[in-house]
Protein backbone atom coordinates (compact mmCIF):
# COMPACT_ATOMS: atom_id res chain seq x y z
CA UNK A 1 0.00 0.00 0.00
CA UNK A 2 1.78 3.46 -1.13
CA UNK A 3 -0.91 5.11 -0.33
CA UNK A 4 -2.53 4.53 2.93
CA UNK A 5 -4.75 7.63 2.49
CA UNK A 6 -7.15 5.22 0.18
CA UNK A 7 -8.53 3.54 2.75
CA UNK A 8 -10.70 5.68 4.76
CA UNK A 9 -12.32 3.07 6.99
CA UNK A 10 -11.29 1.24 9.30
CA UNK A 11 -7.53 2.55 10.27
CA UNK A 12 -5.09 1.54 7.74
CA UNK A 13 -3.39 -1.09 10.26
CA UNK A 14 -6.87 -2.43 11.00
CA UNK A 15 -7.71 -2.82 7.92
CA UNK A 16 -4.82 -4.34 6.82
CA UNK A 17 -5.32 -7.14 9.53
CA UNK A 18 -8.93 -7.75 8.42
CA UNK A 19 -8.71 -8.42 4.70
CA UNK A 20 -5.68 -10.97 5.75
CA UNK A 21 -6.80 -14.62 4.44
CA UNK A 22 -10.21 -13.72 3.67
CA UNK A 23 -12.11 -14.97 0.60
CA UNK A 24 -13.96 -12.76 -2.32
CA UNK A 25 -17.41 -14.36 -2.89
CA UNK A 26 -18.61 -11.88 -5.37
CA UNK A 27 -18.21 -8.66 -7.07
CA UNK A 28 -21.49 -6.10 -7.12
CA UNK A 29 -22.02 -2.81 -8.10
CA UNK A 30 -24.62 0.05 -6.44
CA UNK A 31 -24.42 3.79 -7.57
CA UNK A 32 -20.42 4.36 -7.78
CA UNK A 33 -19.84 1.55 -5.83
CA UNK A 34 -17.91 -1.66 -5.85
CA UNK A 35 -18.73 -4.04 -3.71
CA UNK A 36 -16.84 -7.52 -3.03
CA UNK A 37 -18.29 -9.32 -0.40
CA UNK A 38 -16.03 -11.39 1.22
CA UNK A 39 -16.87 -14.37 3.99
CA UNK A 40 -16.59 -11.58 6.63
CA UNK A 41 -17.27 -8.08 5.96
CA UNK A 42 -17.18 -6.26 2.14
CA UNK A 43 -14.28 -4.63 0.59
CA UNK A 44 -16.06 -0.99 -0.89
CA UNK A 45 -14.17 0.88 -3.38
CA UNK A 46 -15.03 4.27 -4.99
CA UNK A 47 -12.97 4.85 -8.08
CA UNK A 48 -13.40 8.66 -8.00
CA UNK A 49 -12.13 10.84 -10.81
CA UNK A 50 -9.15 8.63 -12.06
CA UNK A 51 -9.27 5.20 -10.18
CA UNK A 52 -9.17 2.02 -12.31
CA UNK A 53 -8.97 -1.62 -10.90
CA UNK A 54 -7.23 -4.52 -12.78
CA UNK A 55 -6.22 -8.09 -12.20
CA UNK A 56 -2.25 -8.61 -12.84
CA UNK A 57 0.05 -11.44 -12.06
CA UNK A 58 2.37 -10.34 -9.27
CA UNK A 59 5.27 -10.78 -11.10
CA UNK A 60 3.96 -8.22 -13.46
CA UNK A 61 5.99 -4.87 -12.87
CA UNK A 62 4.02 -2.03 -10.34
CA UNK A 63 2.68 0.79 -12.47
CA UNK A 64 3.47 4.12 -11.28
CA UNK A 65 -0.29 5.06 -10.31
CA UNK A 66 -0.74 1.59 -9.19
CA UNK A 67 -0.68 2.87 -5.52
CA UNK A 68 -3.21 -0.15 -3.58
CA UNK A 69 -2.09 -3.90 -3.79
CA UNK A 70 -4.54 -6.54 -2.82
CA UNK A 71 -2.75 -10.12 -3.20
CA UNK A 72 -4.43 -13.47 -3.82
CA UNK A 73 -3.09 -16.99 -2.64
CA UNK A 74 -2.97 -17.63 -6.81
CA UNK A 75 -0.21 -15.25 -7.00
CA UNK A 76 -3.10 -12.66 -9.17
CA UNK A 77 -3.32 -8.93 -7.38
CA UNK A 78 -6.10 -6.92 -7.81
CA UNK A 79 -4.71 -3.56 -8.50
CA UNK A 80 -5.89 0.23 -7.66
CA UNK A 81 -4.31 2.28 -9.95
CA UNK A 82 -5.22 5.72 -8.90
CA UNK A 83 -3.49 8.76 -11.00
CA UNK A 84 -5.33 11.77 -8.72
CA UNK A 85 -5.53 9.98 -5.41
CA UNK A 86 -9.09 10.30 -4.70
CA UNK A 87 -10.13 6.90 -4.65
CA UNK A 88 -11.73 5.63 -1.53
CA UNK A 89 -11.21 2.03 0.16
CA UNK A 90 -13.58 1.10 2.94
CA UNK A 91 -13.71 -2.19 4.94
CA UNK A 92 -17.97 -2.35 6.10
CA UNK A 93 -19.38 -5.10 8.00
CA UNK A 94 -22.24 -5.49 5.58
CA UNK A 95 -23.37 -3.13 1.96
CA UNK A 96 -26.66 -1.68 3.90
CA UNK A 97 -25.02 2.08 4.81
CA UNK A 98 -24.12 2.09 1.48
CA UNK A 99 -26.80 0.59 0.34
CA UNK A 100 -29.14 3.28 2.64
CA UNK A 101 -27.16 6.22 1.84
CA UNK A 102 -27.97 5.88 -2.28
CA UNK A 103 -31.22 6.39 -4.00
CA UNK A 104 -32.52 4.33 -6.70
CA UNK A 105 -30.26 2.37 -9.08
CA UNK A 106 -31.60 4.47 -12.71
CA UNK A 107 -31.65 1.10 -14.56
CA UNK A 108 -33.31 -1.25 -12.30
CA UNK A 109 -36.19 -2.80 -13.58
CA UNK A 110 -38.79 -0.96 -10.10
CA UNK A 111 -37.17 2.84 -11.80
CA UNK A 112 -40.06 3.62 -13.44
CA UNK A 113 -40.97 7.26 -14.35
CA UNK A 114 -43.60 7.43 -11.40
CA UNK A 115 -40.54 6.80 -8.98
CA UNK A 116 -38.87 9.73 -11.20
CA UNK A 117 -41.74 11.48 -10.58
CA UNK A 118 -42.31 11.09 -6.84
CA UNK A 119 -38.72 12.11 -6.24
CA UNK A 120 -38.81 15.35 -8.40
CA UNK A 121 -41.52 16.67 -6.99
CA UNK A 122 -41.10 15.70 -3.66
CA UNK A 123 -37.69 17.62 -3.69
CA UNK A 124 -38.10 20.83 -5.39
CA UNK A 125 -34.45 21.56 -6.43
CA UNK A 126 -32.96 22.49 -9.77
CA UNK A 127 -32.42 19.95 -12.08
CA UNK A 128 -29.02 19.31 -12.45
CA UNK A 129 -27.93 18.94 -8.91
CA UNK A 130 -30.66 16.95 -7.66
CA UNK A 131 -30.16 14.46 -10.72
CA UNK A 132 -26.34 14.50 -9.30
CA UNK A 133 -27.21 14.04 -6.17
CA UNK A 134 -26.28 10.38 -5.04
CA UNK A 135 -29.32 10.06 -2.47
CA UNK A 136 -31.88 10.90 -4.77
CA UNK A 137 -30.83 8.52 -7.94
CA UNK A 138 -27.46 6.25 -7.58
CA UNK A 139 -24.95 6.61 -10.02
CA UNK A 140 -25.24 9.80 -12.05
CA UNK A 141 -22.08 11.45 -12.41
CA UNK A 142 -21.81 15.10 -14.15
CA UNK A 143 -21.69 13.78 -17.69
CA UNK A 144 -24.42 11.43 -17.70
CA UNK A 145 -26.41 13.98 -16.07
CA UNK A 146 -25.97 16.65 -18.95
CA UNK A 147 -26.44 13.84 -21.91
CA UNK A 148 -29.89 13.01 -20.23
CA UNK A 149 -30.99 16.56 -19.72
CA UNK A 150 -30.22 17.14 -23.70
CA UNK A 151 -31.70 13.60 -24.30
CA UNK A 152 -35.27 15.07 -22.53
CA UNK A 153 -34.80 18.72 -23.71
CA UNK A 154 -34.86 20.06 -20.20
CA UNK A 155 -32.64 22.99 -18.91
CA UNK A 156 -30.40 22.01 -15.85
CA UNK A 157 -32.17 25.08 -14.43
CA UNK A 158 -35.69 23.61 -14.50
CA UNK A 159 -37.32 23.63 -11.37
CA UNK A 160 -37.73 19.44 -10.77
CA UNK A 161 -41.55 20.27 -9.49
CA UNK A 162 -42.23 22.05 -12.50
CA UNK A 163 -42.15 19.13 -14.91
CA UNK A 164 -45.72 17.67 -16.42
CA UNK A 165 -46.02 13.83 -17.16
CA UNK A 166 -44.48 13.90 -20.61
CA UNK A 167 -41.49 15.79 -19.39
CA UNK A 168 -41.09 13.55 -16.70
CA UNK A 169 -41.48 10.50 -19.02
CA UNK A 170 -38.89 11.97 -21.22
CA UNK A 171 -36.24 12.81 -18.44
CA UNK A 172 -36.46 9.13 -17.43
CA UNK A 173 -35.96 7.52 -20.85
CA UNK A 174 -33.05 10.53 -20.76
CA UNK A 175 -31.03 8.92 -18.43
CA UNK A 176 -31.77 5.60 -18.71
CA UNK A 177 -30.54 6.09 -22.97
CA UNK A 178 -27.72 7.99 -21.40
CA UNK A 179 -26.52 5.09 -19.17
CA UNK A 180 -27.24 2.58 -21.36
CA UNK A 181 -25.21 4.64 -24.27
CA UNK A 182 -22.15 4.85 -22.07
CA UNK A 183 -22.33 0.74 -21.19
CA UNK A 184 -22.73 0.26 -25.17
CA UNK A 185 -19.19 2.23 -25.47
CA UNK A 186 -17.52 0.92 -22.27
CA UNK A 187 -17.54 4.08 -20.54
CA UNK A 188 -15.74 7.45 -21.02
CA UNK A 189 -12.10 8.12 -20.61
CA UNK A 190 -11.64 11.74 -20.07
CA UNK A 191 -8.49 11.20 -17.94
CA UNK A 192 -4.99 9.98 -20.40
CA UNK A 193 -4.16 7.60 -17.92
CA UNK A 194 -7.79 5.81 -17.77
CA UNK A 195 -8.20 3.02 -19.76
CA UNK A 196 -11.74 3.21 -20.20
CA UNK A 197 -14.21 3.09 -23.69
CA UNK A 198 -15.00 5.42 -26.12
CA UNK A 199 -17.86 7.18 -24.97
CA UNK A 200 -16.61 10.36 -24.71
CA UNK A 201 -16.42 10.37 -28.68
CA UNK A 202 -20.50 10.09 -28.53
CA UNK A 203 -21.64 12.78 -26.42
CA UNK A 204 -24.10 15.03 -27.50
CA UNK A 205 -23.18 17.92 -24.94
CA UNK A 206 -20.59 17.07 -22.44
CA UNK A 207 -17.56 18.99 -22.72
CA UNK A 208 -18.63 20.27 -26.66
CA UNK A 209 -18.65 24.28 -25.98
CA UNK A 210 -19.52 25.94 -28.79
CA UNK A 211 -19.53 22.97 -30.98
CA UNK A 212 -23.34 22.16 -32.78
CA UNK A 213 -25.97 20.15 -31.31
CA UNK A 214 -26.15 16.77 -32.75
CA UNK A 215 -30.42 18.02 -32.97
CA UNK A 216 -30.14 21.40 -34.25
CA UNK A 217 -26.80 22.33 -34.72
CA UNK A 218 -27.21 25.45 -32.40
CA UNK A 219 -23.82 26.53 -30.48
CA UNK A 220 -23.48 23.95 -27.42
CA UNK A 221 -23.57 26.47 -23.97
CA UNK A 222 -21.57 25.63 -21.24
CA UNK A 223 -22.70 27.43 -17.52
CA UNK A 224 -21.55 26.31 -14.04
CA UNK A 225 -23.95 24.91 -11.89
CA UNK A 226 -23.33 24.11 -8.46
CA UNK A 227 -19.60 24.36 -9.12
CA UNK A 228 -20.02 21.71 -11.92
CA UNK A 229 -19.27 22.81 -15.63
CA UNK A 230 -22.73 22.14 -17.15
CA UNK A 231 -23.76 21.60 -20.72
CA UNK A 232 -26.70 22.34 -22.77
CA UNK A 233 -28.47 23.62 -26.14
CA UNK A 234 -30.16 26.94 -25.68
CA UNK A 235 -32.27 25.91 -28.58
CA UNK A 236 -33.59 22.53 -27.74
CA UNK A 237 -33.06 23.50 -23.95
CA UNK A 238 -35.06 26.25 -22.75
CA UNK A 239 -34.86 27.76 -19.45
CA UNK A 240 -38.55 28.22 -19.04
CA UNK A 241 -41.55 26.08 -20.40
CA UNK A 242 -45.34 26.72 -20.42
CA UNK A 243 -46.62 25.08 -17.35
CA UNK A 244 -49.27 22.78 -17.61
ZN1 LIG B 1 -30.23 21.68 -30.03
Amino acid sequence: MKWPRHVKRPSVSTFRRQIRGRTVTDVLRRGKFILIPLDEQVLVIHLMMSGDLHMQESTNPRGKFEHTVFEFESGWQLRFSDSRKFGRVMLLKDVSEIDNSLGPEPLADDFDPRLLGEILLKHKRLLKPLLMDQHMIAGLGNIYVDEALHRAKLHPLRHSDSLNAGEIKALWKGIRRSLQAGLRHNGASIDWVYRGGDFQNHFRVYGRKGEPCPVCATAIVRIVVGQRGTHFCPTCQVEEHAQS
